[in-house]
């Protein structure tokens, strides 16, 4: 089997780009020139197997795709990488000349699919990408490394392409950027690649999306591009076109990571972006404790109760003064932190007992 001479994933930023999907020999083609062009493209990306939410969608060329790859990269020079899922999608894609592998979102949740990939990788050694799963599930992109790891596969790198998650309405995958930073503590030598495409959903946010994962230190970028995004035939609503890839990366402030300042910056950016998210994760608590507390208003209101009711208060109290004990939290902060809260909750249950 052929074996990889150049290590393409050492580079640093690395930027991938390509179309979604491979469509047809011209598309692909175009795309590849105009991207070639820009200069700053290291990988060429195009699906080929496209695993769709539902039946009926484009669900990917196929085989003949590599052809049209293998002649994208014969007329750039730009190595190419596709997304497998099964044994076979390795053999094809090994077959003809792909360079790199990608495992996709929806393959990583599935240690079947993971460990069928792995054994047909088995005696290569091929670089692999593995993306996130769909769900927050660390040990699941971890059981997806080890099983590569296991079939000998040495050159791996990772790719942070969002979560699924219910309620989210910002992102299409949201980014949970704590659980690539885990990753990346976890596997310190490891390249974290951000895929902003697939955790936008949209054109809008690519920019800011792919700064905030420089600047959190990852080592580039996945990026979606086609030279007629809005007629592309999946995901036409993130894609871009090469010249806009051009801009965007003209835009964005690579820092180097080589000073002691750089790694305190770091260090401070990954602590402050986990605050971000414990802060995150408390108001969206403090929100469902103040729906309660409304459903509570509207049995009040019904049955003609009294909003305040001292003896329970003080039971909320002393059992956030025991707990706090044991948290190290102070009894002052606990009071002042429940002042507000009971404030809060008094005036949404207020509105509600006015609201009849
Ligand atoms: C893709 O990169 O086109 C893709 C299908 O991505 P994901 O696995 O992240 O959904
Ligand atoms: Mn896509």
């Amino acid at each position: 089997m052929k074996q990889n001479t150049e290590n393409l994933l050492a580079k640093k930023p690395i930027l991938i780009s390509g179309p979604c999907s491979a469509e047809t020999e011209e598309q692909v083609m175009q795309t590849a020139i105009r991207l070639k062009a820009t200069g700053k493209v290291d990988v060429l990306r195009a699906g080929i197997w496209k695993p769709r939410t539902k039946p009926g969608l484009f669900e990917g060329i196929g085989v003949e795709g590599l052809k049209w790859l293998r002649n994208a990269k014969k007329e750039t020079g730009l190595p190419v990488t596709v997304e497998v899922a099964t044994a076979r999608h390795v053999e094809e894609a090994i077959y003809h000349d792909v360079d790199i592998l990608w495992i996709g979102a929806r393959t990583t949740v599935n240690p079947f699919s993971v460990q069928e990939v792995a054994n047909a990788l088995r005696g290569t050694d091929i670089p692999v990408l593995i993306k996130n799963p769909v769900h927050p599930d660390l040990e699941l992109w971890s059981g997806a490394i080890e099983r590569m790891q296991k079939a000998g596969i040495t050159n791996i790198g990772l790719i942070h392409r969002g979560f699924s998650s219910y309620g989210n309405i910002d992102y299409r995958n949201a980014p949970m950027w704590h659980l690539p930073i885990e990753m990346k503590r976890r596997y310190p030598g490891m390249i974290m690649i951000c895929d902003p495409s697939h955790i936008c959903g949209n054109r809008t946010s690519l920019q800011e999306i792919s700064q905030k994962s420089i600047d959190l230190d990852f080592g580039g970028l996945m990026i979606e591009t086609h030279i007629d995004p809005d007629n592309a035939w999946s995901d036409a609503k993130q894609q871009i076109t090469p010249e806009r890839l051009n801009e965007m990366v003209m835009e964005l402030i690579w820092r180097s990571d080589d000073s002691t300042e750089q790694e305190f910056i770091n260090a401070l950016l990954h602590l402050r972006e986990q605050i971000n998210q414990v802060d995150d994760e408390l108001l969206t608590l403090i929100g469902q404790r103040m729906k309660l507390a409304d459903l509570i208003g509207t049995y009040k209101r019904d049955n003609n109760i009294t909003i305040l009711q001292t003896n329970r208060w003080n039971e909320i109290l002393q059992r956030a003064f025991n707990k706090g004990e044991q948290l190290g939290l102070s009894k002052e902060f606990i009071v002042r932190y429940f002042d507000a809260v009971h404030l809060e909750s008094i005036s949404h249950q207020n509105k509600i007992m006015n609201d009849q």
